[in-house]
């Protein structure tokens, strides 16, 4: 893994030591003396995460996180801050600035190394949902993304495995702040609760008698629907054998006992988080998939795709002082081919239709099926004229071959009504456009169907 890393501390001694730790493990390495100079490097450079000291002159370690989080040029910068051990408030308040996990000096290199790990695993993925939320933007669905976005800090779902009475006891007074806590002793019960129920985090505390709770978190790991269950291990202190095995196996998190209140609701809420993000990560990916841009039964563009593009090709036509036409269609009496010869009959006369327009149209024309068995299809630098000729000519493409049915291989003829409109200086949006192609199809329809008119 190879990413950027910017380390803050005003003493040159602190700096020197995580850069040559970090430089190890391969990291490319900047450094910043003070606040100001962290947030114009971060400004200036594509850091992939800051380590950042609290204590330094000028402003401080919170409030350079604080101005990192609310810029939109930095916000999605994982930071890490370094704290004293002795100070233990100011990992709520590191948390507060909106810090994404924090380290205790003296820092030790186990830690140091897998958290920045793990967090630059997690940016990896912010920043795939980053770029899935810009092109969103241009499909305009983004408001599908924001959906989620409000439910960030409810109160999370828990699922604790611990073989002792009094360590659940404390853990679940730790997380009341933040979490339902369920708590299970059976590790083996503790998978089936994991894979039903929608927990959020799992906290193992390795505790058991006679069970390698290792084990559990592979089942974990490899079991489908907890795969992406992220996995919280408390360990004995000096026991790094464990930790590294844990986190080699995918647990994302683990703490030193004796526990401290603090640190375990804070890393317990990173991890919350981060699933949150990454379920909307998923999500979207789901989303842009299924809202994606084609109509499933024909492959041509759908309405969604047409209803955004429009736009573009207008202002295009606009800025350009060039025509653009719309052609409307609607195949006539459609619902006597359903009532006839069944739905899945209708549906492969829509899918030849389709197919119809595609070969007569050009590849420069945006062809959509709008809605049912209406079509569109909008043709730049087309005049009215042409637009006429291409409607005839589709029309007649229709009327003169006979539809065959691939479910029964019957054939049957098949009509349809064109409606067309052309840019013109009275006509101001895209909107206007469409509506008058879609009179002018209603025109054809009255007029007796099976022909092409065109808006006066
Ligand atoms: P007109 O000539 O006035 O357009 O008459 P029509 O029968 O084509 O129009 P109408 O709007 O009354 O009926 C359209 C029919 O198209 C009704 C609807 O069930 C059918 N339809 C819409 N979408 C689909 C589809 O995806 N598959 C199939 N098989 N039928 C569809
Ligand atoms: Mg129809
Ligand atoms: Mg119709």
């Amino acid at each position: 893994m190879t990413a950027r890393i910017l380390v803050v501390d005003d003493i040159p001694a602190n700096v020197k030591l995580l850069e040559a730790r970090l430089i190890a493990e391969y990291f490319e390495v900047m450094t910043a003396a003070d606040g100001y100079q962290a947030l114009a490097i971060c400004e200036r450079n594509q850091v992939d995460l800051v380590l950042l000291d609290i204590m330094m002159p000028g402003i401080d370690g919170f409030e350079v996180c604080e101005r990192l989080k609310a810029s939109p040029r930095t916000s999605h910068i994982p930071v890490v801050m370094v704290t004293a051990l002795d100070q233990p408030a100011d990992r709520v308040r590191g948390l507060k600035a909106g810090a994404d996990d924090f380290l205790t000096k003296p820092v030790n290199d186990l830690q140091l190394i897998s958290r920045v790990k793990s967090l630059l695993r997690l940016k990896t993925l912010s920043d795939e949902l980053r770029i899935r939320a810009e092109t969103a933007h241009t499909m305009g669905i983004d408001e599908l993304l924001r959906a989620g976005e409000g439910a960030t800090d409810d109160t999370g779902q828990v699922l604790l495995v611990d073989g002792r009475a009094n360590s659940q006891e404390r853990i679940i007074r730790a997380l009341k702040p933040i979490a339902d806590v369920s708590a299970i002793s059976d590790p083996q019960a503790a998978i089936f609760e994991a894979s039903e129920n929608p927990f959020e985090l799992v906290i193992v505390n390795a505790n058991f008698e006679d069970y390698d709770p290792l084990r559990l978190c592979s089942q974990l790991r490899s079991l489908d629907r907890t795969r992406f269950l992220p996995i919280l291990i408390i360990t004995e202190q000096g026991d790094d054998d464990m930790v590294i095995r844990a986190l080699e196996l995918g647990v994302n998190d683990y703490i030193v006992r004796p526990v401290d209140p603090n640190e375990l609701v804070a890393r317990s809420l990173t991890q919350m988080r981060r699933k949150r993000y990454n379920d909307r990560l998923r999500a979207s990916v789901k989303h842009t998939i299924e809202l994606a841009v084609t109509d499933p039964l024909t492959g041509l563009n759908n309405r969604r795709y047409l209803d955004n593009h429009l736009s573009t090709l207008f202002n295009r036509s606009m800025a350009r002082g060039r025509p653009l036409s719309v052609l409307i269609t609607d195949i006539d009496r459609f619902k006597q081919v359903n009532d006839t010869y069944g739905h899945d009959a209708g549906d492969d006369v829509l899918k030849e239709f389709a197919s119809r327009i595609r070969s007569t149209v050009r590849g420069a024309d945006l062809a959509c099926r709008y809605g049912g068995e209406e079509f569109v299809v909008i043709m730049p630098d087309t005049s009215p004229e042409v637009a006429a000729a291409v409607a005839e000519r589709l029309r007649a493409a229709v009327e003169t071959a006979p539809f065959k049915l691939k479910s029964s291989g019957q054939e049957l003829s098949v009509t349809a009504s064109f409606g067309i409109s052309s840019r013109i200086a009275s006509v101001i949006t895209p909107g206007q456009l469409m509506k008058q192609a879609d009179v002018a199809l209603y025109e054809a329809k009255n007029g007796g169907r099976n022909r092409v008119v065109a808006v006066a």
